[in-house]
Protein backbone atom coordinates (compact mmCIF):
# COMPACT_ATOMS: atom_id res chain seq x y z
CA UNK A 1 0.00 0.00 0.00
CA UNK A 2 1.08 3.23 -0.90
CA UNK A 3 0.93 5.74 2.24
CA UNK A 4 1.90 9.29 2.38
CA UNK A 5 2.90 10.02 5.90
CA UNK A 6 2.83 13.39 7.46
CA UNK A 7 4.20 15.51 10.23
CA UNK A 8 2.78 18.78 10.39
CA UNK A 9 4.51 21.64 12.40
CA UNK A 10 3.06 24.99 12.87
CA UNK A 11 5.10 26.05 9.42
CA UNK A 12 6.41 23.02 8.19
CA UNK A 13 5.10 19.47 6.75
CA UNK A 14 7.38 16.48 6.46
CA UNK A 15 6.15 14.02 4.23
CA UNK A 16 7.16 10.22 2.85
CA UNK A 17 5.65 8.10 0.69
CA UNK A 18 5.77 4.39 2.21
CA UNK A 19 5.51 1.36 -0.17
CA UNK A 20 4.41 -0.71 2.90
CA UNK A 21 4.18 -3.84 0.64
CA UNK A 22 8.24 -3.36 0.64
CA UNK A 23 8.67 -1.64 3.84
CA UNK A 24 10.40 1.19 1.59
CA UNK A 25 10.49 4.87 1.48
CA UNK A 26 9.76 5.92 -1.80
CA UNK A 27 9.94 9.71 -1.83
CA UNK A 28 10.27 12.15 1.09
CA UNK A 29 10.22 15.87 1.43
CA UNK A 30 9.69 19.03 3.75
CA UNK A 31 7.65 22.26 3.00
CA UNK A 32 8.77 25.29 5.10
CA UNK A 33 7.94 28.78 5.64
CA UNK A 34 4.19 27.95 5.20
CA UNK A 35 2.21 31.26 5.63
CA UNK A 36 4.86 33.31 5.64
CA UNK A 37 6.20 31.85 1.85
CA UNK A 38 6.58 28.90 0.91
CA UNK A 39 10.02 26.51 0.34
CA UNK A 40 9.97 22.68 -0.94
CA UNK A 41 12.51 20.06 -0.92
CA UNK A 42 11.30 16.81 -2.50
CA UNK A 43 13.52 13.79 -3.25
CA UNK A 44 12.42 11.00 -4.90
CA UNK A 45 14.25 8.21 -3.59
CA UNK A 46 14.00 5.99 -6.49
CA UNK A 47 15.35 7.91 -9.39
CA UNK A 48 17.45 10.15 -7.04
CA UNK A 49 16.11 13.06 -8.54
CA UNK A 50 15.78 16.03 -6.25
CA UNK A 51 13.41 19.10 -6.28
CA UNK A 52 13.67 22.46 -4.52
CA UNK A 53 11.59 25.56 -5.12
CA UNK A 54 10.13 28.34 -3.17
CA UNK A 55 6.58 28.40 -4.03
CA UNK A 56 3.54 30.80 -1.75
CA UNK A 57 2.16 28.32 0.39
CA UNK A 58 0.08 30.51 2.25
CA UNK A 59 -1.67 27.38 4.52
CA UNK A 60 -1.11 23.35 4.77
CA UNK A 61 -3.77 23.20 2.44
CA UNK A 62 -1.43 25.12 -0.14
CA UNK A 63 1.03 23.09 1.17
CA UNK A 64 -0.32 19.74 0.40
CA UNK A 65 -1.68 20.50 -2.86
CA UNK A 66 2.02 21.06 -4.03
CA UNK A 67 3.24 17.95 -2.25
CA UNK A 68 0.38 15.86 -4.36
CA UNK A 69 1.81 17.95 -7.36
CA UNK A 70 5.19 17.15 -7.28
CA UNK A 71 4.56 13.33 -5.74
CA UNK A 72 2.17 12.78 -9.38
CA UNK A 73 4.58 15.07 -11.33
CA UNK A 74 6.06 13.80 -14.72
CA UNK A 75 9.46 14.59 -13.31
CA UNK A 76 10.24 14.22 -9.83
CA UNK A 77 6.94 12.02 -9.13
CA UNK A 78 6.20 8.30 -7.56
CA UNK A 79 2.80 7.67 -8.63
CA UNK A 80 0.54 8.79 -11.94
CA UNK A 81 -2.11 9.66 -10.20
CA UNK A 82 -3.43 10.90 -6.73
CA UNK A 83 -5.49 7.59 -6.64
CA UNK A 84 -2.40 5.54 -6.30
CA UNK A 85 -1.89 7.26 -2.71
CA UNK A 86 -4.13 5.10 -0.73
CA UNK A 87 -3.73 6.34 2.48
CA UNK A 88 -2.35 8.97 4.84
CA UNK A 89 -1.07 8.26 8.40
CA UNK A 90 -0.51 11.61 10.38
CA UNK A 91 1.87 12.11 13.22
CA UNK A 92 0.12 13.93 15.88
CA UNK A 93 2.34 14.75 19.17
CA UNK A 94 -0.76 14.79 22.01
CA UNK A 95 -3.39 12.51 22.35
CA UNK A 96 -4.08 13.17 25.74
CA UNK A 97 -6.28 10.62 27.47
CA UNK A 98 -8.80 10.82 24.49
CA UNK A 99 -6.75 8.52 22.39
CA UNK A 100 -4.38 5.39 23.44
CA UNK A 101 -4.28 3.48 20.10
CA UNK A 102 -4.31 5.07 16.08
CA UNK A 103 -7.05 5.46 15.07
CA UNK A 104 -9.31 6.62 11.61
CA UNK A 105 -10.13 9.86 11.16
CA UNK A 106 -13.31 10.92 11.31
CA UNK A 107 -16.16 14.16 13.24
CA UNK A 108 -15.81 12.65 16.18
CA UNK A 109 -12.02 11.98 16.25
CA UNK A 110 -11.36 15.81 15.47
CA UNK A 111 -13.40 17.21 17.71
CA UNK A 112 -11.41 15.03 20.51
CA UNK A 113 -8.07 16.42 19.03
CA UNK A 114 -9.58 19.70 19.34
CA UNK A 115 -9.93 18.98 23.59
CA UNK A 116 -6.07 18.16 23.06
CA UNK A 117 -5.10 21.76 21.57
CA UNK A 118 -4.74 23.24 25.42
CA UNK A 119 -1.75 20.08 26.31
CA UNK A 120 -0.10 21.05 23.29
CA UNK A 121 -1.03 24.27 21.96
CA UNK A 122 1.65 24.74 18.68
CA UNK A 123 1.58 21.06 17.92
CA UNK A 124 -2.22 20.31 18.12
CA UNK A 125 -2.96 23.48 15.91
CA UNK A 126 -0.17 22.59 13.27
CA UNK A 127 -1.78 19.10 13.05
CA UNK A 128 -5.08 19.98 12.83
CA UNK A 129 -3.51 22.27 9.75
CA UNK A 130 -2.23 19.24 8.05
CA UNK A 131 -5.35 17.16 8.61
CA UNK A 132 -7.75 19.72 7.16
CA UNK A 133 -5.03 20.14 4.30
CA UNK A 134 -4.96 16.80 3.50
CA UNK A 135 -9.06 16.64 3.79
CA UNK A 136 -9.39 19.36 1.10
CA UNK A 137 -6.45 17.94 -1.23
CA UNK A 138 -7.70 14.47 -0.81
CA UNK A 139 -11.44 14.69 0.80
CA UNK A 140 -11.62 11.00 -0.64
CA UNK A 141 -8.68 9.19 1.27
CA UNK A 142 -8.73 7.49 4.45
CA UNK A 143 -6.67 9.31 7.10
CA UNK A 144 -4.74 7.88 10.33
CA UNK A 145 -3.75 9.74 13.25
CA UNK A 146 -0.89 7.70 15.08
CA UNK A 147 0.02 9.62 18.44
CA UNK A 148 3.18 10.01 20.39
CA UNK A 149 1.15 9.16 23.64
CA UNK A 150 -0.68 6.60 22.34
CA UNK A 151 2.12 3.77 23.76
CA UNK A 152 2.20 5.38 27.08
CA UNK A 153 -1.19 6.22 27.37
CA UNK A 154 -2.28 2.70 26.48
CA UNK A 155 -0.58 0.99 29.63
CA UNK A 156 1.06 3.05 32.32
CA UNK A 157 0.05 1.91 35.47
CA UNK A 158 -1.75 4.75 37.64
CA UNK A 159 0.95 5.05 40.60
CA UNK A 160 3.51 5.93 37.33
CA UNK A 161 0.79 8.49 35.79
CA UNK A 162 -0.82 10.29 38.77
CA UNK A 163 0.97 12.83 40.17
CA UNK A 164 0.90 13.42 44.06
CA UNK A 165 -0.97 16.60 43.85
CA UNK A 166 -4.79 17.32 44.68
CA UNK A 167 -6.39 14.62 42.61
CA UNK A 168 -8.91 17.28 41.24
CA UNK A 169 -6.06 18.12 38.78
CA UNK A 170 -6.11 14.78 37.27
CA UNK A 171 -9.71 14.68 36.72
CA UNK A 172 -10.61 18.79 36.07
CA UNK A 173 -7.49 19.43 34.10
CA UNK A 174 -6.13 16.17 32.74
CA UNK A 175 -2.37 16.66 34.52
CA UNK A 176 -1.23 13.03 34.28
CA UNK A 177 2.04 11.85 32.86
CA UNK A 178 1.39 11.36 29.32
CA UNK A 179 5.08 11.07 27.97
CA UNK A 180 6.41 11.49 24.54
CA UNK A 181 8.27 9.76 21.33
CA UNK A 182 5.82 6.86 22.13
CA UNK A 183 6.10 5.88 18.57
CA UNK A 184 9.71 5.51 18.59
CA UNK A 185 9.76 3.93 21.90
CA UNK A 186 7.64 1.60 20.31
CA UNK A 187 9.20 0.79 17.64
CA UNK A 188 12.64 0.26 18.87
CA UNK A 189 11.27 -1.99 22.43
CA UNK A 190 9.87 -3.93 18.78
CA UNK A 191 12.88 -4.49 17.43
CA UNK A 192 14.38 -5.29 20.51
CA UNK A 193 12.07 -7.89 21.54
CA UNK A 194 12.69 -9.47 18.27
CA UNK A 195 16.45 -9.47 18.76
CA UNK A 196 15.40 -11.27 21.94
CA UNK A 197 14.21 -13.79 20.25
CA UNK A 198 10.70 -12.83 19.79
CA UNK A 199 8.42 -13.41 22.67
CA UNK A 200 7.24 -9.81 24.49
CA UNK A 201 6.30 -12.13 27.33
CA UNK A 202 8.90 -11.76 30.08
CA UNK A 203 11.09 -9.33 28.51
CA UNK A 204 12.38 -6.70 30.26
CA UNK A 205 13.86 -3.72 28.24
CA UNK A 206 15.01 0.50 28.52
CA UNK A 207 14.37 2.12 25.74
CA UNK A 208 16.58 5.45 25.75
CA UNK A 209 15.76 7.52 23.09
CA UNK A 210 18.33 10.65 23.24
CA UNK A 211 17.71 13.12 20.54
CA UNK A 212 17.25 16.93 20.84
CA UNK A 213 14.51 15.94 23.00
CA UNK A 214 14.98 12.72 25.25
CA UNK A 215 13.05 10.46 26.91
CA UNK A 216 13.58 6.96 28.78
CA UNK A 217 11.44 4.41 28.77
CA UNK A 218 10.45 1.10 30.82
CA UNK A 219 8.62 -1.24 28.75
CA UNK A 220 7.40 -4.63 30.52
CA UNK A 221 6.36 -7.89 28.20
CA UNK A 222 6.16 -5.12 25.06
CA UNK A 223 3.97 -3.40 27.21
CA UNK A 224 5.17 0.83 28.61
CA UNK A 225 5.42 0.89 32.72
CA UNK A 226 7.09 4.01 33.12
CA UNK A 227 8.72 7.10 30.93
CA UNK A 228 10.69 10.09 31.56
CA UNK A 229 8.30 12.57 29.85
CA UNK A 230 5.89 13.96 32.00
CA UNK A 231 2.60 16.00 31.59
CA UNK A 232 4.69 17.62 28.75
CA UNK A 233 7.95 16.85 27.36
CA UNK A 234 9.88 19.21 29.78
CA UNK A 235 10.20 16.67 32.15
CA UNK A 236 12.95 13.48 32.81
CA UNK A 237 16.35 13.99 31.86
CA UNK A 238 18.69 17.11 30.37
CA UNK A 239 17.95 17.75 26.87
CA UNK A 240 19.57 20.16 24.14
CA UNK A 241 17.87 22.74 25.41
CA UNK A 242 14.93 21.60 27.98
CA UNK A 243 16.03 21.36 31.95
CA UNK A 244 14.29 18.10 32.17
CA UNK A 245 13.59 17.04 36.11
CA UNK A 246 14.07 20.39 38.59
CA UNK A 247 13.06 21.09 42.23
CA UNK A 248 8.86 22.12 41.06
CA UNK A 249 9.94 25.22 44.03
CA UNK A 250 13.06 26.30 41.69
CA UNK A 251 10.14 27.86 39.17
CA UNK A 252 7.92 30.52 41.49
CA UNK A 253 11.85 31.36 42.88
CA UNK A 254 13.03 32.32 39.64
CA UNK A 255 9.85 34.09 38.37
CA UNK A 256 10.26 36.61 41.65
CA UNK A 257 13.86 37.43 41.43
CA UNK A 258 13.72 37.70 37.43
CA UNK A 259 9.88 38.62 36.82
CA UNK A 260 9.26 36.36 34.22
CA UNK A 261 5.55 35.66 33.55
CA UNK A 262 4.45 31.86 33.60
CA UNK A 263 5.06 31.95 29.53
CA UNK A 264 8.15 33.44 29.90
CA UNK A 265 9.75 31.11 32.33
CA UNK A 266 7.74 28.04 30.34
CA UNK A 267 9.87 29.77 27.53
CA UNK A 268 13.04 29.73 29.58
CA UNK A 269 12.90 26.07 30.47
CA UNK A 270 12.24 24.81 27.27
CA UNK A 271 14.18 26.77 24.68
CA UNK A 272 17.44 28.03 27.61
CA UNK A 273 18.07 25.17 29.64
CA UNK A 274 19.76 22.08 29.04
CA UNK A 275 22.96 21.55 27.22
CA UNK A 276 22.62 25.05 25.74
CA UNK A 277 21.61 26.51 29.47
CA UNK A 278 24.87 24.64 31.60
CA UNK A 279 27.22 24.64 28.58
CA UNK A 280 26.61 27.62 27.56
CA UNK A 281 28.14 26.76 23.62
CA UNK A 282 25.34 24.59 22.39
CA UNK A 283 22.03 22.68 22.06
CA UNK A 284 24.38 20.09 19.82
CA UNK A 285 25.60 17.06 21.53
CA UNK A 286 28.64 17.29 18.78
CA UNK A 287 29.28 21.24 19.20
CA UNK A 288 29.40 20.38 23.32
CA UNK A 289 31.06 17.24 23.24
CA UNK A 290 34.14 19.40 21.04
CA UNK A 291 34.00 22.13 23.24
CA UNK A 292 34.37 19.34 26.24
CA UNK A 293 37.41 17.81 24.15
CA UNK A 294 39.16 21.28 24.26
CA UNK A 295 38.43 21.38 28.20
CA UNK A 296 35.48 23.66 28.36
CA UNK A 297 34.31 22.76 32.29
CA UNK A 298 31.13 23.43 31.76
CA UNK A 299 30.55 21.71 28.24
CA UNK A 300 31.99 18.78 29.81
CA UNK A 301 29.37 19.40 33.44
CA UNK A 302 26.77 19.69 30.71
CA UNK A 303 27.81 15.96 29.49
CA UNK A 304 28.30 14.45 32.72
CA UNK A 305 24.65 15.68 33.69
CA UNK A 306 23.35 13.62 30.47
CA UNK A 307 24.86 11.08 31.26
CA UNK A 308 24.44 11.01 35.19
CA UNK A 309 20.61 11.55 34.51
CA UNK A 310 20.33 8.97 32.06
CA UNK A 311 21.79 6.30 34.59
CA UNK A 312 19.61 7.37 37.51
CA UNK A 313 16.23 6.35 34.79
CA UNK A 314 17.82 3.18 34.04
CA UNK A 315 18.95 2.24 37.78
CA UNK A 316 15.13 3.05 38.81
CA UNK A 317 13.43 1.26 35.31
CA UNK A 318 15.53 -1.94 36.83
CA UNK A 319 13.63 -1.44 40.08
CA UNK A 320 10.20 -0.61 38.08
CA UNK A 321 10.62 -3.62 35.86
CA UNK A 322 12.07 -6.23 38.93
CA UNK A 323 14.92 -6.71 36.59
CA UNK A 324 16.61 -5.96 33.17
CA UNK A 325 17.70 -8.52 30.21
CA UNK A 326 18.19 -4.82 27.46
CA UNK A 327 18.83 -1.14 27.31
CA UNK A 328 18.13 0.23 24.01
CA UNK A 329 20.22 3.18 22.71
CA UNK A 330 18.56 5.30 19.93
CA UNK A 331 17.81 8.83 18.28
CA UNK A 332 20.82 11.64 17.23
CA UNK A 333 22.27 10.90 20.51
CA UNK A 334 21.60 7.50 21.00
CA UNK A 335 22.43 6.24 17.20
CA UNK A 336 25.72 8.25 16.73
CA UNK A 337 27.16 9.08 19.99
CA UNK A 338 29.03 6.53 21.10
CA UNK A 339 31.35 7.69 23.53
CA UNK A 340 27.99 8.77 25.28
CA UNK A 341 26.82 4.95 25.25
CA UNK A 342 30.21 4.10 26.55
CA UNK A 343 29.91 6.50 29.54
CA UNK A 344 26.41 5.37 30.35
CA UNK A 345 27.41 1.80 30.42
CA UNK A 346 30.78 2.06 32.27
CA UNK A 347 28.99 2.71 35.53
CA UNK A 348 26.23 0.10 35.08
CA UNK A 349 28.84 -3.35 35.40
CA UNK A 350 28.05 -3.85 38.53
CA UNK A 351 24.47 -5.08 37.44
CA UNK A 352 25.63 -6.89 34.75
CA UNK A 353 25.79 -4.66 31.80
CA UNK A 354 29.51 -5.28 29.93
CA UNK A 355 29.66 -3.31 26.68
CA UNK A 356 31.77 -4.30 23.04
CA UNK A 357 33.81 -0.91 23.88
CA UNK A 358 35.11 -2.21 20.13
CA UNK A 359 32.14 -2.67 18.53
CA UNK A 360 29.96 0.27 20.33
CA UNK A 361 32.38 2.63 18.67
CA UNK A 362 33.31 1.46 15.00
CA UNK A 363 29.52 0.57 14.04
CA UNK A 364 29.71 0.29 10.30
CA UNK A 365 27.24 2.59 8.13
CA UNK A 366 24.60 3.17 7.58
CA UNK A 367 23.12 2.44 10.69
CA UNK A 368 21.11 -0.88 11.30
CA UNK A 369 20.23 -2.28 14.72
CA UNK A 370 23.62 -3.51 16.43
CA UNK A 371 23.96 -5.71 20.02
CA UNK A 372 26.97 -3.66 21.29
CA UNK A 373 27.29 -5.87 24.54
CA UNK A 374 29.81 -8.68 25.01
CA UNK A 375 28.25 -12.03 24.50
CA UNK A 376 29.13 -12.75 28.68
CA UNK A 377 26.94 -9.20 29.14
CA UNK A 378 23.82 -10.34 31.59
CA UNK A 379 21.89 -7.66 30.02
CA UNK A 380 22.00 -6.61 26.40
CA UNK A 381 22.96 -3.41 24.81
CA UNK A 382 22.00 -2.58 21.85
CA UNK A 383 21.77 0.43 19.34
CA UNK A 384 18.43 0.89 17.15
CA UNK A 385 18.11 3.32 14.60
CA UNK A 386 14.71 4.56 15.40
CA UNK A 387 11.98 4.47 12.11
CA UNK A 388 8.85 6.49 13.73
CA UNK A 389 7.29 7.06 9.99
CA UNK A 390 7.35 3.43 9.72
CA UNK A 391 5.18 2.81 12.39
CA UNK A 392 2.84 5.07 11.19
CA UNK A 393 2.74 3.80 8.18
CA UNK A 394 2.50 0.14 9.00
CA UNK A 395 -0.66 1.29 11.57
CA UNK A 396 -2.16 3.49 8.75
CA UNK A 397 -2.14 0.04 6.56
CA UNK A 398 -3.69 -2.04 9.00
CA UNK A 399 -6.40 0.30 9.91
CA UNK A 400 -7.47 1.07 6.46
CA UNK A 401 -7.26 -2.33 5.29
CA UNK A 402 -9.65 -3.29 7.60
CA UNK A 403 -12.26 -1.03 6.91
P1 LIG B 1 15.23 15.60 17.36
O1 LIG B 1 14.82 15.42 18.79
O2 LIG B 1 15.23 17.01 16.90
O3 LIG B 1 14.58 14.62 16.39
P2 LIG B 1 17.67 14.07 16.79
O4 LIG B 1 17.14 12.73 17.16
O5 LIG B 1 17.94 14.36 15.38
O6 LIG B 1 16.77 15.24 17.40
O7 LIG B 1 19.00 14.31 17.64
C1 LIG B 1 19.72 15.49 17.62
C2 LIG B 1 20.93 15.31 18.50
O8 LIG B 1 21.72 14.22 18.00
C3 LIG B 1 21.84 16.52 18.55
O9 LIG B 1 22.20 16.80 19.89
C4 LIG B 1 23.05 16.07 17.77
O10 LIG B 1 24.22 16.65 18.26
C5 LIG B 1 23.07 14.59 18.02
N1 LIG B 1 23.83 13.92 16.94
C6 LIG B 1 23.47 13.79 15.65
N2 LIG B 1 24.46 13.20 14.94
C7 LIG B 1 25.46 12.96 15.81
C8 LIG B 1 26.76 12.37 15.70
N3 LIG B 1 27.22 11.91 14.55
N4 LIG B 1 27.50 12.30 16.82
C9 LIG B 1 27.05 12.76 17.99
N5 LIG B 1 25.84 13.33 18.17
C10 LIG B 1 25.06 13.43 17.10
Amino acid sequence: MNVLVVNAGSSSLKYQLFDTAKNVVRAKGLCERIGIGGKIKHQNLETGKVYEAEIEMQNHTVATKIVIDVLTGAEYGSVKSMDEIEAVGHRIVHGGAYFSKSVLLSKEVLANLEKCRDLAPLHTGAHIMGIEGCLAAMPDTPQVLVFDTAFHTATMPEKAYVYPVEYDMLTKYDVRRYGAHGTSHRYVSGECIKMLGGKAEGTKIITCHLGNGSSISAVKDGKIMDTSMGFTPLAGIEMGTRCGDIDPAIVPYIMNKTGMSPDEINDYMNKKCGLLGVSGVSSDCRDVCAAAAEGNHRAQLALDILVYGIQKFIGAYTVTLGGLDAIVFTAGIGENDFSIRSKVCKDLKFMGVELDEEKNANLPRPLTATEISLPSSKVKVFMIPTNEELVIAKDTEEIVKSL
